[in-house]
Order: C-alpha cells, then sequence, then structure tokens
C-alpha cells in the first residue's frame, strides 16, 4: 500500500533525472531557476537555439505545482478573445488570443517530437455549466473560438451527459483542442529533453541571492553559482525570498486532488468514456478526469498539510454529487499543490531589468500556458518580439494577509455555490 498523502503522477511516472546538485561557479548564457514547465521548456527552447542553459531548482524538475496538477491541458485564458482585444488592443489581444489558443498545439507537438511517454489523449476538455448565466458564459465562449478555428460548441444535457458520464449538468462546452497529460511524467521527459539539447540541469540547488555583477548576473547557491548574460525566474507558486516582489505580485492558493481505487468495468465504461477532461463553472470549481483507470476529483485546498478530513469530506460529496455511481469507491492516492492566481487572471511577463525576466501566474492553466510562456521567455532571452505583452511586476497590496483573504473568499464562494 502506498503512504498517504501520495500522488498518482508519483506513483504512474516514469523515472526522474537525477538530482545533481550545483557545486562550484560554472558560466552559461542564461540561467534559469525553476524546473517546472516554465523553465524546461525555456531551457529546451533556449537549447534548441543553440544558446548555453543552466537551470537549477531547489528540489527536483517537477517538484512544484507541474508535477502534481490535474494534467488538464486547456486552451486559451479565463479571459475570451473579445477581453482581450479591450484589455489590449487589437491587433495585439488578437495575436495574444491566437497564441494561448494554440498553447494545447505546442504541448501535444512537443510530447512528439521528443517522443515524452506521458499518456497524451487530446480527446477535447469539457466546461460544464452548472446554471443559466454559466450556460450563457459558455454559448458566448464557444461563438469567440471560432473565427480563431477552434471548434467549440455547446454540448446539450444528452451529450453532455453521455461524455461525462454524469447527470449533474444542463450542457458542456466541448473544446476539441484540449486533452490530458501526465503531468509528472510531461515534465520530466521535458527536462530530458532539454538535457539532450544541451542544457544543464541541476536538482537540490536553490537559488539564494541574484546579483549583477558588471555585465552578467550571479546566481548564487549554497554550494555553487551561475554566472549568465540573462537569467529567467520561473519559480510561479513557489517563488520565494530570491525576488521578493516578484514572490508578492501572485497569491499561491492551494489545490487539491484525489484518485479512487480502480474503477470496476462497467463503471469505467460510462465515466468520461471517450478520454475527455473537465473543469466546471462553480465558483468553486471542481475538475476531473481519468487515468489508470480510476477517477481523479480536484478542488480548492487547503493551507495545511496532512489536509483536514473535512477537507477529504468535501471531496467525497464532490465525486458524489457528480458521480453518484461512484460514490462508495474509496480514494487511494491524495495529494496537493499551489496554484499562481493573478489579480487580473492573466499570466504575467516581466523584463524588470535589462537580462532580467520572469513568467508566471497562470491561474490554473500552466500545462498549456506555462509551456508557452518558456516559450516566450527563450524568445524574449533572444532579443524577438513576444505575444503576451510585457508589464512591470505590480507586488498585491497587504499580501501577507492574503492568505487570510483566500480563506475567507473560499468560504464565501462555498456558501454561494450552495445557494440557489
Ligand atoms: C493541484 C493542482 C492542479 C492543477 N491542475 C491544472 C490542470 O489540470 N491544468 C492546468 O493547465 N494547470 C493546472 N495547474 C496549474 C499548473 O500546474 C501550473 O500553472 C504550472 O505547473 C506552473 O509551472 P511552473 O513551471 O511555472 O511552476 P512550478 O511547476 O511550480 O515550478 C516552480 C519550481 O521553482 C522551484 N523554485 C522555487 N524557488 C526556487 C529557488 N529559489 N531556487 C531554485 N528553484 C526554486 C520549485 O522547486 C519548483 O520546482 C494545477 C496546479 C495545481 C497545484
Amino acid at each position: 500500500m502506498h503512504p498517504p498523502n501520495a500522488s498518482l503522477w508519483e506513483a504512474t511516472a516514469k523515472r526522474p533525472p537525477p538530482r545533481i546538485p550545483l557545486q562550484g561557479t560554472i558560466r552559461a548564457q542564461v540561467a534559469i531557476v525553476g524546473a517546472g514547465y516554465t523553465g524546461l521548456s525555456a531551457a529546451l527552447h533556449l537549447a534548441e537555439a543553440g544558446l548555453d542553459t543552466a537551470i537549477l531548482d531547489a528540489e527536483s524538475a517537477g517538484w512544484g505545482a507541474s508535477g502534481r496538477n490535474g494534467g488538464q491541458v486547456i486552451p486559451g485564458l479565463k479571459d475570451n478573445p473579445d477581453v482581450l482585444a479591450e484589455k489590449f488592443g487589437e491587433p495585439a489581444g488578437a495575436r495574444l488570443a491566437k497564441a494561448v489558443g494554440e498553447g494545447p498545439d505546442l504541448v501535444f507537438s512537443l510530447i512528439k517530437r521528443h517522443a515524452i511517454a506521458c499518456d497524451p489523449i487530446r480527446a477535447g476538455w469539457l466546461q460544464p455549466a452548472v446554471s443559466p448565466a454559466t450556460l450563457r458564459a459558455i454559448e458566448h465562449r464557444a461563438r469567440q473560438w471560432q473565427p480563431f478555428g477552434a471548434n467549440t460548441r455547446v454540448l446539450d444535457k444528452a451529450e453532455t451527459t453521455r461524455l461525462t458520464g454524469s447527470s449533474f449538468y444542463p450542457a458542456a462546452l466541448l473544446d476539441p483542442r484540449g486533452g490530458t497529460v501526465q503531468p509528472l511524467s510531461y515534465v520530466r521527459g521535458l527536462a530530458q529533453a532539454a538535457q539532450k539539447a544541451g542544457a544543464r540541469l541541476f536538482g537540490e540547488s536553490r537559488a539564494l541571492r541574484l546579483a549583477r555583477t558588471g555585465t552578467l548576473w550571479r546566481v548564487t547557491t549554497a554550494r555553487g553559482a551561475v554566472e549568465a548574460e540573462t537569467v529567467i525566474l520561473a519559480t510561479n507558486a513557489y517563488a520565494d525570498a530570491l525576488h521578493p516582489k516578484l514572490r508578492r505580485s501572485v497569491v499561491a492558493v492551494p489545490s487539491f486532488q484525489v484518485a479512487t481505487e480502480k474503477l470496476p468495468p462497467d463503471l469505467l465504461a460510462t465515466i468520461l468514456p471517450e478520454g475527455h477532461s473537465a473543469s466546471d463553472l462553480k465558483r468553486l470549481l471542481r475538475y476531473f478526469r481519468r487515468h489508470d483507470g480510476r477517477l481523479l476529483m480536484g478542488a480548492r485546498g487547503v493551507y495545511t498539510h496532512p489536509p483536514p478530513p473535512s477537507l477529504l469530506a468535501r471531496m467525497s460529496a464532490a465525486i458524489a454529487e457528480i458521480y453518484p455511481q461512484a460514490a462508495s469507491l474509496s480514494m487511494e492516492y491524495t495529494w496537493g499543490g499551489m496554484v499562481a492566481v493573478t489579480q487580473d487572471h492573466l499570466p504575467h511577463l516581466h523584463e524588470p531589468e535589462p537580462g532580467l525576466l520572469a513568467g508566471l501566474g497562470y491561474n490554473g492553466r500552466g500545462v498549456a500556458m506555462a509551456t508557452l510562456m518558456g516559450q516566450m521567455l527563450s524568445d524574449r532571452a533572444q532579443g524577438k518580439d513576444v505575444a503576451f505583452p510585457i508589464t512591470p511586476i505590480r507586488p498585491i497590496k497587504l499580501h501577507a494577509l492574503s492568505r487570510l483573504g483566500v480563506q475567507a473568499t473560499i468560504q464565501y464562494l462555498r456558501l454561494r455555490d450552495h445557494l440557489p
């Protein structure tokens, strides 16, 4: 039996790359801090472009959210193309919309090109409605993406029931661009591909200090340092005191998942039978999919560890509500991680000083968006123009109180979800 609070991904992933700590001072053209999708996609693209790249992680490749998430490859952002056009004007808005709409293409093409064994399935992503207002929202979203060549459409109750295997939802958006991966295998595969392309990866190497020395940046760890022309900060929700202003520009919100015991074949045939994944439109959304013959359910988590029985009871209630036929299944794996949420719900690309770049804040959509951000950070490091707007780092006011704020907001939204 596996230990409590163990992740299904750890149990089923491809082998991790060895954790080799940085020793002594090395020289690179680009130093990257954080080896999740953002950092490793940047490292892979930079190394393929022939740049000498070193990447450091405080723990190991995929230790952060990239190895813990739901593995749902979600196209686009929370904002629809019309809102992006309003926020950034044209043609910048349409350019950004096109880029984020194609995020899943990038993920699945990297998987194919580098033969990453991570169980990729591109069956489509579902966004089930839960009320008349959310039904109108998905109808609008479906129309918004069609001019970008996306075959988005709203499914009626019968089709939603068939594809989800749940009669709980009245309708759902089907976005065929989406899919699923085994997220930890995907991030480990990116690490392997980046290394193969020439990037040097160091585990157990927390960046403790970042300083300018003449024309170079120096990133210092406990046992060594990297000197580089360019530094990319890719620490997302796990950002520490290395760049305090960056850490305060996002709120780290806990998310939690459970995986049931293996489903008996008759049940397996009815739940998400064609391999779709789904994130519903409850104010406190639930996201679910299948993997390894199990049902996975995710929702907002808690900051405390180990998770309290009340959280496990809520996950059980979510399964019972959506899939009453699976209510008696035991939860064999439970785990969680931190999502980086931004105030404007957009991912952020920053260049606070020449040669210093940062990309973060995917608001729970990082499998595709962080992979895309890594590519853009690589492009920007090479002086190219990118689709994401480059914005100043704006620390959130009263950030120190954000945990309390998150908890209060979660309680409030949970209450609203239970009101008619
Ligand atoms: C439970 C959960 C479920 C989610 N589900 C989905 C989903 O289904 N679909 C989706 O699209 N997105 C999902 N997300 C979001 C997605 O996982 C993230 O947006 C994405 O993984 C972010 O990748 P990243 O590389 O930017 O950051 P991370 O993967 O978090 O990597 C940051 C790394 O930085 C390292 N680090 C931090 N500080 C330092 C330092 N000083 N020195 C060295 N290293 C440092 C950390 O060790 C960590 O490995 C989910 C997230 C969570 C937590």
